[in-house]
């Protein structure tokens, strides 16, 4: 029996599986009952833990926790939670970090990666059904804004189900593969994803097989609900009456699911009638007076795809075409206006709802190793590196690094005698490793003690092409090495990603002259340390007096400007007292002075790096 790799798109609200037939063709797998969608939602009770529909009947049932939108806590911490935390309506605790919901009647917790794997089992056992086989590799696909640790926390969910993740690829590069894009057809793509309850944009550049994410924005507020929410809002302001029943939730829930239904049948007709004899409401609602009220969200989503457009430095000519993704984007206001925005070819035969999974059973289906035409890569959204002496970031992978992706640089110490150094990985673009993300902290211990600035360490990042990061430290001489790979209790969302981005730049200037600050007084810290030593160890037979005095001022003079801001100057001072030291450097060839390693140093450990 063939092998078969299922592609899946894990949603905030729905959830699908698809692969690709012999033939060729690309088919989603339904359920028993022919539905393609599987609600991304999971209903704790007395009588057991359901998936999909049955959980999403129970929602207002109070004897049973309904779980949704847990994608938005995937890969974060539970600190990172708070402002979901507010809107959500179930119960979140703190559990060793990461964010829980309690199982009152297990008597367990349940976190992001375990409800994620609830509603992948599903999808599992759907597949293996409809196929009669069994099916233990999947290819799951994230926004294009998630970090490592969302990407982690993904593919942790992936294995409590069952399934082998080959690959998590982007959700805007699987909307791309599903129009066959890559296979040819280069260019660069707006994917433009309006959900029910999100919107994400991205600019997606495809040369040659390689997909990279050139610029992301959106919104985690904005989708189709705010639509039905901002058309009751108009019935309610037109009838009084209406608007005292609408205290009721069961007639605000009546009323939502009326506007929705209104809404998608102006996608066909120009005006639709309600008629509610429950609450004895009727209307008539035009498609004008429908567009009208979405117009505020028409811009709102426009000015993210102008920001997204201004990032990548790019213009609306430069676009070759734009995929339509998400259920809303079938609101024809919306098309429109990004027809006319764009003026570009509208990508919208496949049904948006499902182009993301068919586009990951296209992936799911190369990996299977039937096909080798294309190559799939993604990038990294910010750079990752390592804090050096002074509290400064060194950066390995620099951000829109092709992943899957190598880097290696040698390091040092900064204490003679050090034997156990300190690798803080750091994610973000500003200079001091305080401002950017903290990812994770080792520590490489048994490095042989030698004078600072002897030991060579290397530290290697890997980044797989899940986007899983592992960082090795190993120190040359002796091998002893010590490596982590980031665990998932770390998050960012986009905004987030878009701040820090914001952030590195508006501090670029500052960060510029604090990094030039720091180094320059870790370099003059050095050569005082290396001097002060030097003078200790020789005689007026190797450094006459007059020599010895003037080397003397000038480490004086050196620590005083140390003491001020310019880093410029403390270089420059630095250097004056590298000169002088120079004939004396050269005649202790064969001691530690001149064994300087001029690589970075690392931080001892649990040491103070300022
Ligand atoms: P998704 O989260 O991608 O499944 O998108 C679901 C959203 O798409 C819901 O808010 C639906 O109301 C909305 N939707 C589906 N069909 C239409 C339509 N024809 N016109 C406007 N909105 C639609």
């Amino acid at each position: 029996m063939n092998r078969i790799v299922v592609g899946i798109d894990l949603g905030t609200t729905h959830s699908l599986v698809a692969y690709r037939r012999e033939d060729g063709q690309v088919e989603v797998v339904p359920d028993r009952q022919g539905r393609l969608l599987l609600p991304s939602v999971v209903a704790l009770s007395k009588d057991g833990v359901r998936v999909g529909w049955s959980a999403r009947e129970k929602v207002n049932d109070p004897e049973t926790t309904v779980i949704y939108a847990a994608k938005r806590l995937m890969g974060r911490s539970f600190e990172e939670t708070e402002a979901e935390r507010r809107s959500l309506t179930y119960p979140l605790v703190d559990h060793k970090g990461s964010p829980a919901v309690p199982d009152p009647f297990r008597n367990r917790f349940l976190t992001p990666p375990e409800i994620g794997a609830l509603v992948l089992r599903d999808l599992k056992n759907r597949a293996e059904e409809f196929l009669s086989q069994e099916v233990s590799e999947a290819v799951i696909t994230v926004p294009a804004y998630f970090n490592d640790a969302q990407r982690q926390a993904t593919k942790d969910a992936g294995a409590l189900a069952g399934l082998k993740v080959l690959r998590i690829i982007n959700e805007p590069t699987a909307a791309a593969l599903a129009y066959g894009l890559g296979s040819g057809k280069d260019g660069l793509f707006a994917i433009f994803d309006l959900g029910g309850g999100t919107f994400d944009f991205s600019l997606l550049d495809i040369r040659k097989g390689i997909f990279e994410v050139r610029a992301t924005n959106g919104d985690t507020h904005l989708g189709g609900e705010d639509f039905d929410r901002a058309i009751v809002a108009a019935w309610l302001e037109e009838n009084p009456k209406l608007s005292a029943l609408a205290e009721r939730s069961e007639v605000r829930d009546l009323l939502r699911k009326e506007a929705e239904r209104v809404k998608i049948a102006l996608s066909h007709k120009t005006e639709a009638e309600v008629v509610l004899p429950a609450v004895g409401f009727r209307t008539t609602l035009t498609r004008a007076r429908m567009n009208a009220l979405v117009e505020p969200y028409v811009d709102r989503a426009l000015s993210c795809v102008r920001a997204a457009l201004a990032d990548a430095g790019t213009a609306t000519s430069d676009v070759d075409g734009v995929i339509l993704v998400g259920g809303s984007t079938r609101f024809l206001r919306f098309k429109e206006a990004v027809a006319a925005f764009f003026g570009k070819p509208l990508f919208d035969s496949v049904d948006p709802d499902l182009v993301v999974a068919e586009g990951a059973a296209v992936q799911a289906d190369i990996l299977s190793g039937r096909r080798k035409d294309l190559l799939l890569l993604d990038v990294t959204p910010l750079s990752l590196g390592i804090e050096t002496i002074g509290g400064v970031t060194s950066t390995l992978i620099p951000r829109n690094t092709t992943i899957p992706a190598q880097a290696k640089e040698l390091f040092t110490t900064y204490v003679d005698g050090q034997t156990n150094v300190d690798i803080h990985v750091l994610q973000g673009e500003r200079e001091m490793a305080k401002d950017n993300r903290s990812l994770a902290r080792f520590t490489l211990s048994g490095v042989p003690p030698l004078p600072a600035g002897t030991p060579r360490i290397e530290v290697t990042f890997q980044i797989d092409a899940n986007g899983i990061l592992e960082v090795t430290a190993r120190e040359q001489t002796t091998g002893t090495m010590s490596n982590v790979v980031i665990q998932p209790s770390y998050g960012l969302d986009k905004d987030d990603v878009r701040n820090l981005l914001k952030e590195a730049f508006s501090h670029a200037q500052e960060d510029f002259a604090t990094r030039l600050l720091v180094d320059a007084k870790t370099e003059a810290q050095t050569v005082i340390n290396a001097t002060e030593r030097a003078l200790e160890r020789v005689g007026s037979d190797i450094l006459p007096d007059a020599d010895r005095v003037a080397i003397q001022n000038q480490v004086k003079l050196l620590k005083t400007t140390m003491e001020g801001t310019d880093g410029r100057k403390v270089r420059d001072e630095t250097q004056a007292l590298d000169r002088l030291t120079q004939p004396l450097a050269e005649r202790l060839m064969n001691q530690s002075l001149s064994n300087a390693l001029s690589g970075m140093a690392l931080p001892q450990e649990g040491g103070s790096h300022a």
